[in-house]
């Protein structure tokens, strides 16, 4: 069903909850909260209804390795990486939804333009047969020895493969996502007045069963591929992709880097084909993009976290149009 111009989807990066230099403390994330959740409340102010997602790679890696210090020292088991996504949406949730939460009791707008704040743990569909299920390239969790590193993946299934930058990690597939199983609560309290937080990571993978039943999957879903699904699902008008660059590129960390202001489909379909894209960073950014309009999003627009008023009024970011 298609909206109005003022109903998005924002996906925030990693930049959202750490900075450049950050230690990773409470403070941190709750400074780096405050900071987005102001974005997103002047954004309000205009009149714009938000579906907010954010990633959770470092939260899930750290979260790991919690994981594996905990067996370490005391022989408690690991979780599963599902519920390890589960746990990242509530802890970046929790931390969006209070700081928004202040920020509108603050401005007096709470109650009057926005009904609450509220962070859905959400799932999120893929196929069985995906491709990375049977060749797992995502790296994640603490470094180990080979030894180390044979011993748990025998114990636990894991795939584990050298890491580039040296000793062994463990690997996950990151499979494709389809659609969020929550995305009728989520268009619901949408359309009633809250703010919704969810699809955090992309959603926690999982995949039906012949009877119709869900299983988590052992993976990590991209978010900006997810935040798609999200914004095709509710027919948003803009998808605004925030992360830590004003825009994007073309030969990126070169000299002769050159930074692009709009883009039609088919230029970014053939610049992403050209590999002017990094796979894993600005690749899923540019992709969701192409495949949000594609199938019928108005905008799609990929900018600085702290630039996203100016990206939307076009003095600001990279925009991916149809054409
Ligand atoms: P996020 O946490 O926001 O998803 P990522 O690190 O995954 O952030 O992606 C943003 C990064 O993508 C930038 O910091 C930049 O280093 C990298 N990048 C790769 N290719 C490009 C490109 N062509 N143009 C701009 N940035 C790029
Ligand atoms: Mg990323």
């Amino acid at each position: 069903m298609p909206r109005d111009d003022k109903y998005m989807v924002i996906a925030f990066g990693g930049n959202a909850f750490q900075s450049k230099g950050d230690k990773g403390t409470p403070e941190d994330y709750w400074r780096n909260a405050y900071k987005a959740a102001e974005i997103v409340v002047s954004l309000i102010e205009e009149g714009y209804k938000i579906a907010l997602t954010h990633g959770n790679g470092p939260q899930v890696g750290i979260i790991a390795e919690w994981m594996m210090a905990g067996l370490k020292m005391k022989e408690l088991p690991p979780m599963t990486l599902d519920i390890a996504g589960a746990m990242s949406q509530g802890w970046l949730g929790y931390l969006l939804q209070q700081a928004l939460y202040n920020k509108l009791v603050e401005k007096g707008l709470l109650g009057s333009k926005v009904k609450g704040v509220v962070t859905v743990v959400t799932q999120t569909l893929v196929s069985k047969d995906d491709p990375d299920f049977k060749n797992p390239s995502k790296y994640i969790g603490p470094w180990y020895e080979k030894e180390e590193a044979e011993k748990l993946a025998k114990e636990y299934g894991w795939f584990i493969k050298p890491d580039p930058r040296g000793g062994y990690r463990r690997v996950v597939p990151s499979p494709d996502p389809q659609i969020q199983v929550e995305i009728e609560a989520i268009r619901t309290l949408l359309d009633n007045g809250f703010i919704v937080i969810s699809d955090g990571g992309g959603g926690v993978p999982v995949y039906k069963d012949e009877k119709g039943l869900l299983h988590g999957v052992e993976g990590v879903i991209d978010k900006d591929l997810g935040a798609e699904r999200m914004a095709t699902a509710l027919g948003a008008s803009v998808l605004m992709i925030l992360t830590d660059v004003e825009k994007v590129y073309l030969n990126f960390g070169t000299p002769n880097a050159k930074p692009l202001d709009v883009l039609t489909v088919s230029e970014a379909k053939k610049y992403y084909a050209e590999g002017h894209f990094k796979p894993g960073s600005m690749g899923p950014k540019v992709l969701a993009g192409i495949r949000f309009v594609e199938n019928g999003g108005k905008l799609a627009i990929i900018g600085h976290l702290f630039k996203a008023k100016e990206a939307l009024e076009g003095k600001s970011g990279t925009r991916i149009i149809p054409g």
